[in-house]
């Protein structure tokens, strides 16, 4: 139901060519479509059942749980859990084929305390330089060793950019050349070459991946830039739109919402937008934010609310009236905000933008045909 008006447009046609330019681009590697975060806000099993359709060959999850939730949505493909999984939950990975991530001696311990017979597939991720989950390469070799002597069955390994967003980071070919020394010498104790993979978007776009075999790709599968620095010749397939709710005038002097952190110079035409900080639009946007009425720019004034702003559109030919329509992301006439410049005035990244985004707004998918 939309009895305000509000909702989050989906463009299914524009993410397949997404996935499609990036399919082709890393090619011979292959696409792992990252749909974490139920899809970076945009739906995870929708989007999951069109990767699979149009042959993306696997996907990734951060948690458990969302791995259950694409297969219970009847997905198919093999499913990678980034994150941190309570062990203790094995079996149900198990259950539901999905690969967990392995990183550490105590995970081995765990596994073995526990008694479990049969046991998920498992990926162990390098550290190279993020810090955040893994081992440097060595005592990932020895961990791998411990993993094969153990039974567990290892079907490959991963590392993670820190800083491939960035312009001639240095680090990038860092943490290539210590990954690279792990694949090659996990290949000589274990005589078999493991699946192996390092990019992430930004790496995608600016990285070579003639020795791995697939890419992780996130935000660009979204038609989102990974960065300033990265541009993409992608599609944002996401639109946020709603509408005006209430509009009137106010005098100079006039304060407006909590606060009173704006004040009126002027005589001023106002419109009440019924959005707010619990749908996503962040109270960072306070005098800050920017929608558009009638194909112009209409600034936000005074605090986001949880439910509600006010935005002036004094500038505007004719006022708004109760019912039209006001766009967050997206397109209007000739006028566009990106999920970018959103979170450029709030502080924040486009990923940001576009995961707060809360289940109180409607997702509603189109094949590329406008609402
Ligand atoms: C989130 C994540 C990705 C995807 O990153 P993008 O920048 O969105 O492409 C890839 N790999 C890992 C391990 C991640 O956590």
């Amino acid at each position: 139901m939309k009895s305000r008006r509000t909702f989050v447009l989906i463009d299914l046609s524009a993410y397949r060519e997404n996935l499609l330019y990036l399919m082709n681009r890393v090619s011979p590697a292959k696409l792992m479509a990252v749909v974490k975060a139920d899809g970076y806000g945009h739906g995870a099993v929708e989007l999951a059942k069109v990767a699979q359709e149009t042959g993306v060959e696997s996907l990734a999850v951060a948690f458990l749980e969302e791995g259950i939730q694409l297969r219970e949505a009847g997905i198919e493909i093999p499913i990678l859990v980034f994150n941190y999984v309570d062990l203790s939950l094995v079996p149900l990975a198990r259950k539901n084929r999905l690969t967990l991530t392995l990183y550490s001696p105590a995970q081995l311990d765990e596994l073995s305390r526990l008694a479990l017979n049969i046991l998920p597939g498992f990926q162990l991720v390098v550290d190279t330089g993020m810090r955040r989950l893994g081992q440097e390469w060595r005592e990932s070799i020895q961990l791998y060793e411990r993993a094969i002597e153990k039974g567990i069955s290892v079907e490959g390994a991963y590392s993670h950019f820190a800083t491939a967003d960035e312009r001639d980071s240095p680090l990038v070919s860092r943490q290539q050349e210590l990954f690279a020394k792990f694949i090659e010498e996990a290949a000589r104790v274990s005589g078999v070459k493991l699946l192996n993979h390092i990019s992430n978007s930004a790496g995608v776009l600016t990285q070579k991946h003639d020795e791995r075999d697939f890419v992780r790709a996130g935000i660009s599968i979204y038609g989102l830039q990974p960065s300033v620095d990265v541009d993409t010749n992608l599609r944002p397939i996401l639109q946020w739109k709603t509408c005006v709710s209430f509009v009137k005038k106010i005098y100079p002097g006039y304060g407006v919402s909590y606060g009173q952190t704006f004040v009126a110079e002027r005589e001023m035409i106002v419109a009440t937008i019924p959005v707010g900080y619990a749908d996503g639009y962040s109270r960072k946007l306070s005098n800050k934010g920017c929608v558009i009425i009638a194909g112009r720019r209409c600034p936000v004034i005074g605090r986001v609310c949880m439910d509600q702003f006010v935005v002036d559109v004094t500038h505007l030919e004719d006022s708004p009236v109760i019912g039209d329509e006001v766009v967050i992301i997206g397109r209007q006439l000739e006028e566009r905000i990106t999920a970018e410049e959103l979170a450029e005035w709030s502080g924040t990244i486009n990923y940001e933008i576009t995961c707060a985004i809360s289940h109180r707004v409607p997702r509603i998918y189109s094949k590329g045909e406008t609402i």
